[in-house]
């Protein structure tokens, strides 16, 4: 019920911006509008209430209300020898990303994203390679060559998104005014298709098999409305590619050449449900199954 009473609120508001602290290259496009529901709020209680009846019916409610069952998945005996690096996204100088409906920073939620992960995947036997483990990292191009001299099988670099339009959520002693956007949770995951093609097929590969496993723990898979032009949709779901002008994409995407790297927008910053979820260990432990899942598919074909 928390989840009707949310989105509806969501629908009626009135949005007071289209910035919303967003990080830059997250931008609401035109696509991501939705004037229909903003005229006709009621269109999406009447919707919402529907889907929260069969919800009801069903002892369950959508991702990521607190009730969502996530699935760990089970995962056979692991050999050390598989390589990965985990990024930190942000976290550079100057560079704390998005800012989130808690007035959370990008950097400082994918840090313990990051290293939640690690410890995980370190347990099930990966050799691990963390690009990042303060708040103030280093810059990407160091990043970049530490990956270089560890010869990853993989790579994942892991971000928040700050999609569409936001409501003021939360006002601060200090004045500052915290935004949030209770529609468009889940996680995408995002690649390059620059450089040879063995390269982009080994990206490709890599992105789709880790939003299958992210699928299959339970995972909601975003639908990229908000992208816009930014990028390309992929044939699987939640996966694309990087489609900006030549100078604004991705640096990380296409820097690092030795391995397939994608980059895992873990959830909507702006979705205070979806960011709850994110800081209960329950939800890492389904993630970190889920990217070594992935992982032994691709690097072992098991
Ligand atoms: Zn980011």
């Amino acid at each position: 019920m928390l989840w009707l009473i949310s989105r509806c609120a969501a629908s009626e508001a009135r949005p007071t911006t289209k910035e919303a602290s967003h990080e830059p290259r997250r931008r609401a496009s035109p696509l991501s509008t939705r004037p229909w529901l903003e005229r006709w709020p009621g269109v999406c209680c009447l919707s919402a209430a529907v889907t929260t009846l069969l919800a009801l019916l069903l002892s369950t409610a959508p991702w990521p209300a607190p009730d969502t069952q996530l699935h760990v998945l089970r995962l056979p005996p692991l050999a050390s020898r598989i390589r990965i690096a985990v990024d930190a996204g942000h976290g550079a100088p100057g560079n704390t990303g998005n800012w989130g409906c808690h007035c959370q920073r990008e950097a400082d939620e994918t840090l313990v994203e990051a290293m939640e992960l690690s410890r995980r995947l370190r347990r099930f036997g990966f050799t691990v390679l963390e690009t990042r483990t303060t708040e103030e990292g280093t810059k990407y191009p160091a990043r970049i060559a530490a990956i270089e001299r560890f010869k990853p099988h993989l790579v994942v670099s892991l971000h928040t998104d700050a999609r569409a339009d936001a409501w003021p959520i939360e006002t601060h002693p200090d004045g500052g005014v915290c935004f949030a956007n209770r529609s468009d949770p889940g996680f995408s995951v995002l690649w390059s298709e620059e450089g040879a093609r063995s390269v982009v097929r080994a990206r490709e590969t890599w992105g789709r098999a880790v939003s299958e496993a992210l699928r299959e723990a339970g995972f909601l898979p975003y639908s990229g409305d908000d992208y816009g032009s930014l990028y390309k949709t992929d044939a699987a779901p939640a996966c694309f590619v990087d489609a900006r002008p030549m100078k604004q994409r991705v640096y990380f995407l296409r820097a690092t050449s030795v391995a397939p790297v994608v980059i895992v927008e873990t959830h909507h910053a702006l979705d205070p449900l979806e960011v709850a979820r994110w800081h209960d260990a329950d939800t890492h432990d389904a993630f970190a199954a889920a990217i070594a899942s992935a992982a032994l598919k691709v690097v072992e074909q098991r």
